[in-house]
């Protein structure tokens, strides 16, 4: 039967079509033919979780208590242990009883803040380039966007003070995210100061992704929106348990700030989904509560990973400012060559995965991201490869489109 009657709801018709998609059919090819993919290419960390995590699982999982649907809100322990760890980071106190939601992965809560707050036609402030998420979600719900172009020059960071005023009165909410996913860049606390007067003076909602909260080097500690005096009035923070503690695959992370926004995406939530697993909440609190040490060893085990990568690309004509924090490298593109096509390039001719800088935005233009999820004898594979089939940078002026 022909059910071409049927046609998808307009707010699929809204989104952008996904840059990853012909990469993917590219990737299946290549596997078909045998090739060996050395994916760098997703957010997707490649450690094992915490055998503590995985063992507080476990034990959960032979409990019959966390058998049944789990509260709406999650479980008064899991809530209190968010808290607790992020006063233990912040030192900042959020009440758990309203102050902290867990979501199923902070993608989820991201996505579903739009369809609670925003409404076909209103005014959503989101960088360029983003994480996905940050603009589709929005879409989603009918938002009509207005791109905030990143720059280099600009450290990536948001030129608050460029945002024309009308767009400033007109806007409901701001997306925005440092440590950064895609550039790498991180933001000084004066930044945080600057937007959080910004939000307050034009009554904007800020929701600030800190998923790399922990995922930083050199002594560098990103700034959570919630430390800065405040906030709280205007503001929430999405946080996730994927990156830090190879806990992608769970499906827990949560948001905290402001009581009446955590409400609003609460009361959706309660209409879609029934929360996280229980046995998998208990699981989540043993990893926030994990030792320092552990922490250690993921930072050194990307910081290892960033820097053997910077001196391969160094030796291939490429000059990558080292990033201090997140799991990325953000490359710029040889002179004159697309995202895309040089994404697609890479990998017809390497088997090398890498993200073209525009699948994140327009202003991702002129980049691909480089995930460093792999161990340094594959990066050092892969570099191998790239200098067999001569991809290397020529020095010389980037033009990055825009909109
Ligand atoms: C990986 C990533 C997420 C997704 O996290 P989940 O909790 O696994 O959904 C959110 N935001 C950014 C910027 C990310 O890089």
């Amino acid at each position: 039967m022909n059910l071409d009657w049927i046609k998808p709801a307009d707010r699929l018709g809204s989104l952008p079509p996904y840059v990853f998609a012909r990469l993917d059919e590219l990737k299946v090819r290549a596997r078909e033919q045998g090739l060996d993919l050395i994916d760098l290419g997703m957010g997707n960390p490649d450690g094992p979780t915490p055998q503590p995590v995985v063992e507080a699982a476990i034990a959960a999982l032979q409990n019959p208590a966390n058998h049944g649907y789990p509260p709406f809100e999650g479980t008064a322990s899991f809530r209190r242990t968010i808290t607790d760890w992020y006063y233990r980071r912040y030192n900042v106190k959020l009440d758990p009883e309203g102050e902290a939601l867990p979501l199923l992965g902070s993608k989820e809560g991201l996505t579903h803040l739009a369809i609670a707050y925003v409404n076909p036609g209103d005014l959503v402030l989101v960088p360029s380039p983003a994480y996905p998420a940050h603009f589709r979600g929005p879409l989603i719900a009918g938002a009509t966007i207005h791109s905030l172009i990143l720059k280099p020059d600009n450290g990536w960071l948001i030129d608050v003070a460029a945002i024309p005023e009308a767009i400033a009165q007109q806007a409901k909410i701001l997306y925005f995210n440092y440590p950064s996913n895609p550039t790498a860049a991180t933001a000084p606390r004066e930044f945080f100061e600057e937007i959080v007067d910004f939000a307050r003076h034009y009554e904007i909602l800020l929701v600030h992704d800190l998923c790399y909260a922990e995922l930083a080097f050199d002594g560098y500690q990103p700034t959570s929106l919630l430390e800065i005096p405040g906030a709280k009035e205007i503001g929430v923070e999405f946080h996730t348990l994927s990156k830090t503690y190879n806990m992608a695959g769970w499906r827990v992370g949560f948001v905290v700030g402001n009581r009446h926004i955590v409400q609003g995406l609460r009361t959706l939530k309660t209409n879609l989904d029934y929360g996280i697993f229980a046995a998998l909440q208990t699981a989540a609190e043993t990893a926030l509560q994990l030792p320092d040490v552990y922490l250690h060893d993921v930072q050194a085990r990307y910081r290892t990973r960033r820097d053997f990568l910077i001196e391969g690309l160094a030796e291939l004509g490429w000059t990558v400012p080292k990033p201090n924090a997140t799991m990325y490298l953000w490359v710029p593109c040889p002179v004159g060559v697309g995202s895309t096509d040089f994404a697609l390039s890479v990998l017809q001719e390497t088997g090398v995965v890498v993200t073209p800088g525009n699948a994140f935005g327009s202003g991702g233009e002129g980049y691909v991201r480089v995930s460093l999820i792999a161990d340094c004898d594959r990066l050092s594979e892969a570099l191998r490869r790239f200098k067999q089939a001569g991809i290397c940078y020529k020095p010389g002026t980037l033009v990055a489109s825009s909109d």
